[in-house]
């Protein structure tokens, strides 16, 4: 998303652009496949990423994150084809919160649940609003302090800060603040929508303006290296082979990823710990759905949210459990969906995959054996009529992204100006620190902005 924007924004300024891409297809962590029912043949699309696109605003509601996206990228805000959420749920073990596109929902919410933070909660969010999270020189700060200084109920920071973090933290227990000011506005105070078609639909938007605009992109084309010369980046070899010169470079594949594309180089950039899996489910029919409004619930065993890479392959005491039929609430035709993520250990996955592909198989199986349980219990159905079930493990992640150890929200180490230890070599994407559809392509337009266009590059 990130290495689509910032091209197009070079091409739209007669930059020459190439957009290097190793897969067969565009969308990297935000990608599409599909599957077969075996019996009837149906071949059904499945999305990678999108739950929910974040950042929801309205048709004409100015200096919003999605809409400043659209009019950088100019595209017409109805070419989406948005549908909003109903309302999502955080669900913990002893309360449950509702939140929706209507901020007063979640406030309404917390003085419901936690009657006497009301004052405490207003107090955070003003605090929120005026923090300038897009401030490039911020240091990390903890979140999970600044919370703790609001809040006298552990149970309440929890709740408000685990959709944050699996969300997009690129750190353990914890996020950055600033992070976490930019995903409470896109997750709180602006909201969830999806696309008619899903990833699908935003990425031919993309790539359609990318033909208009006459950005090459090569596909099945990956970036062996990155040639440096006097601290300087002067281009790339191909793993074909060929060299390609280049004034500027941005990188999308990550910071170590990056860094191990210069000379073997990745000394001092950690790499991220959060990996995910995901089972969807296919089930003959919508009617699951009539008393199951909610688009996405985020789901904790427990009153504390562990948000950490397992020790063991997956954790299934936390999960996004997520029902993309419930945008549009169309109920009565097609096939329904059930998407569940876990989080899940990359390493794990990658022995348990050389060691036995078997093995590898099984534990698969029983990851949707825990995901169909966890459906069953959160619909309230005693049967779901499933035709069809995919799962996705970290190793599926590293093989389609190239992200090493399939890390999903990248290294905890950001780099929020975009600049590297190279001149004319910038990092985009989810490692400048802005991740998520919309981020990401901010991210790219930004930087592409900055560095390619008003720098008088
Ligand atoms: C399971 C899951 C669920 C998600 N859910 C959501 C969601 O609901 N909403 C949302 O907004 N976001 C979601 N995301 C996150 C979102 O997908 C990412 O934040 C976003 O796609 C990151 O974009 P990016 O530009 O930083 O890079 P990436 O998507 O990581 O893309 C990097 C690209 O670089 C390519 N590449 C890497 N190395 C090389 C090389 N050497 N040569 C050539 N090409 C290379 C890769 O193939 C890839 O296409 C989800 C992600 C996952 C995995």
């Amino acid at each position: 998303m990130s290495g689509l924007a910032a091209g197009l924004r070079l091409a739209m300024f007669d930059k020459k652009v190439v957009l290097l891409e190793a897969h067969s297809i565009s969308g990297g962590l935000n990608s599409y496949y599909s599957r077969k029912v075996k019996e009837t043949k149906e071949k059904i699309p499945f999305d990678v990423g999108l739950h929910a696109l974040t950042n929801f605003a309205e048709k004409g509601e100015r200096k919003k994150p999605l809409t400043k996206m659209l009019k950088q990228l100019r595209l017409p805000y109805d070419s989406l084809e948005l549908s909003e959420q109903t309302f999502s749920q955080i669900q913990f073990k002893s309360a449950s919160l509702k939140f929706s596109n209507d901020f007063k929902l979640l406030e309404e919410e917390v003085r419901r649940v936690f009657p006497s933070e009301i004052d405490s909660f207003r107090k955070f969010v003003k605090h929120i609003e005026e923090f300038n999270d897009l401030d490039l020189n911020l240091e990390y700060t903890s979140a999970r302090s600044v919370l703790s200084q609001y809040f006298k109920e552990e149970l309440l920071s929890e709740m408000l800060i685990a959709p944050l973090l699996i969300y997009g933290s690129a750190w353990e227990h914890d996020m950055d603040f600033a992070q976490f000011v930019t995903m409470f506005k896109s997750i709180y105070f602006e909201g969830f929508a999806r696309p008619k078609g899903g990833v699908r639909t935003i990425l031919e938007l993309l790539l359609e303006k990318a033909e208009k605009v006459g950005l090459e992109i090569r596909f099945k084309t990956p970036v062996k290296k990155i040639l440096v010369e006097n601290n300087q980046a002067i281009g790339v070899e191909l793993k074909k082979g060929e060299v390609l010169r280049a004034k500027q470079i941005y990188s999308s594949a990550g910071l170590p990823e990056t860094y191990a594309l210069i000379n073997n180089e990745n000394d001092n950039h950690p790499i991220g710990k959060l990996s995910f899996m995901e089972s969807i489910l296919v089930t003959e029919d919508k009617s699951f759905l009539k008393d199951n409004p909610a688009t996405i619930i985020f789901y904790n065993d427990f009153d504390r949210y562990s948000y950490k890479k397992p020790n063991e392959l997956f954790d299934s005491s936390s999960a996004v459990f997520c029902l993309p039929d419930n945008y549009d609430r169309d109920l009565t035709s097609g096939h329904g969906l059930i998407r569940v993520t876990y989080m899940a250990n990359f390493n794990a996955w990658s022995e348990l995959k050389e060691n036995s592909k078997k093995t590898y198989k099984e534990m698969k199986q029983s990851v949707f054996d825990e995901a169909h349980a966890l459906s069953q219990k959160l619909l309230g159905q005693d049967k779901l009529n499933l035709i069809l079930h995919d799962v996705f493990s970290p190793t599926t992640i590293k093989k389609y992204t190239s992200h090493f150890e399939g890390t999903v929200y990248g290294s905890p180490k950001k780099t929020r100006d975009g600049k590297s230890d190279y001149k004319n070599l910038f990092i985009i994407g989810t490692d400048q620190g802005f991740l998520g559809i919309v981020g990401s392509l901010l991210s790219g337009i930004s930087m592409a902005n900055f560095h390619g266009l008003m720098e008088g590059e």
